[in-house]
């Protein structure tokens, strides 16, 4: 039987398995005939079909928060966005199903991230049970709604305000009336939550505060604002899910992202939770500042220990599979500075010119430095230099124990990789990594190899490699 003279409730079944909106626009080009005749008559059913299978069956709230940011971008009242069980069966338009596929990846691609962070560490795809996702899901694009509502704001009004500095404290009374009218939408939106949902949106919040951690601290030397000491963040995972994802920071929105946090951490949402939890006579306790407690029951290898140094580490131990999180908890500038660089290497501009390629982007923007590639390479010189069995690229290691990995060996790995670049080799300066005159003379940091151990100097006594 081929393809053509299948039964057209065959047909229908089968386009509303298609994973996406591109299949099924690729499926209806190539047969006008009778997929096309299929469709036609069942366009409502396949196209929602397909959106739940892009969204699964947090689709309702997926759907709120594309409507909520059409909404803001439209100046339209709030009052317009429909409920979440308004949504349930709802007709999908063209443009709303694309953007729910546009959604769809970067939620996931979230959900992953989480559960690598907070449930399983040895896998970089989602291990969280139908139930768990499904929370984080609803969740995630609750947060989503509220953050598109937030960030419209603040770029139509409040940042049109110049004194608005001035006003970030965390007294209503001290407030200008635009942040009082924009704690009443919060509070207003918040209020549809439950004590449950409002938990995880926190927990969301929680998180995204983590997940632009790791995208700033790769953009920046050192935070360019007080970042810190926010616990949450409430930013549009659109916003930083491509920069999180392959790292392209070259339409980072660096404005837009500090003007939020800047309004997040006056403390509005902090102010509006606070406020819900105080009427609805609800004690907040730890697990403000403890994040994933709503959505992962049993996580897995929460008292694993350090492969080297026995210290229970739980998912906070580094190996193959999460290297990139030990990376990104560090500013990229660690790799340029004595964090990880022995002696006076960090002056040595011959040295730091050559350590740009760690930031080095193609012309799209991503960044093209394979760092898991370092990994493998600094993992293989730290068994040749330490013995077999010191390091394993398959350990588990703690945060001290990778940032002493780093400290040990990064310089190796450097000369190393100059070397297998063509680099020619030179005669090792006798003083090594020690060597000041490298931090003044370019001739001489060109002339002389300095990643080497001193031998003569006040070096050589430190330098007990
Ligand atoms: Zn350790
Ligand atoms: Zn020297």
């Amino acid at each position: 039987m081929n393809f053509s003279s299948l039964p057209l409730d065959v047909v229908d079944r089968i386009l509303t398995c298609l994973t996406d909106f591109k299949t099924l626009s690729a499926a209806l080009r190539t047969s006008k005939h009778l997929i096309y005749s299929v469709f036609r008559d069942h366009p409502i059913s396949i196209t929602r079909a397909i959106a739940i299978n892009l969204a699964g069956p947090a689709l309702p709230q997926a759907l709120r928060a594309i409507r909520m940011k059409t909404m803001m971008e439209n100046d339209l009242a709030l009052a317009l966005v429909p409920s979440e069980s308004a949504l349930e069966n709802r007709t999908l338009t063209r443009d709303i199903a694309s953007k729910v596929e546009a959604n769809a990846p970067i939620a996931h691609g979230l959900e992953d991230l989480f559960s690598m962070k907070y449930k399983d560490r040895t896998s970089r795809t989602s291990q969280l049970t139908d139930n768990e996702s499904l929370q984080f899901q609803k969740a995630l694009y609750r947060t989503w709604a509220i953050a598109s509502l937030v960030s419209a704001w603040c770029m139509n009004d409040l940042y049109n305000d110049e004194d608005d500095e001035e006003n970030s404290d965390d007294d209503d009374d001290d407030m200008d009336p635009s942040q009082k009218r924009l704690l009443a939408l919060l509070l207003q939106q918040l209020q549809l939550f439950s004590n449950q949902e409002l938990r995880e949106i926190h927990d969301i919040t929680l998180f995204l505060r983590f997940a632009i951690g790791m995208v700033v601290s790769q953009r920046y030397p050192h935070f360019p604002f007080s970042f810190m000491g926010s616990n949450f963040a409430l930013y549009e995972p659109n916003l930083i899910w491509p920069v999180l994802n392959r790292e392209c920071y070259k339409n980072f929105e660096t404005y837009k992202i500090r003007t939020l946090h800047d309004t997040i951490y006056s403390g509005l949402l902090r102010n509006a939770m606070s406020q819900l939890w105080e009427e609805r006579k609800v004690k907040p306790d730890t697990w403000l500042l403890a994040p994933s407690k709503v959505f992962v029951e049993n996580a897995k290898g929460t008292q694993d220990t350090c492969d080297r140094c026995n210290a229970v580490g739980g998912l906070d131990l580094f190996g193959r599979s999460n290297f990139d999180l030990w990376r990104r908890n560090h500013y990229i500038q660690h790799f340029f500075e004595n964090m990880f660089l022995p002696g006076h290497l960090s002056r040595n501009a011959v040295i730091t010119q050559w350590l740009e390629c760690l930031k080095h982007a193609d012309a799209a923007g991503y960044r093209t430095f394979k760092f898991d590639e370092l990994a493998d390479d600094i993992y293989e010189i730290a068994e040749e230099q330490d013995g077999p069995g010191a390091w394993s690229r398959d350990a588990w290691y703690c945060t001290e124990c990778v940032n002493e990995l780093f400290k040990r060996h990064f310089w190796r790995w450097i000369l190393a990789a100059r070397r297998k670049e063509g680099e020619p080799v030179k005669d090792d300066c006798w003083y090594g990594y020690e060597c000041r005159t490298m931090t003044h003379k370019t001739e001489h940091a060109e002339k002389l190899n300095h990643l080497c151990v001193p031998t003569r100097g006040t070096g050589v006594v430190t330098a007990a490699q």
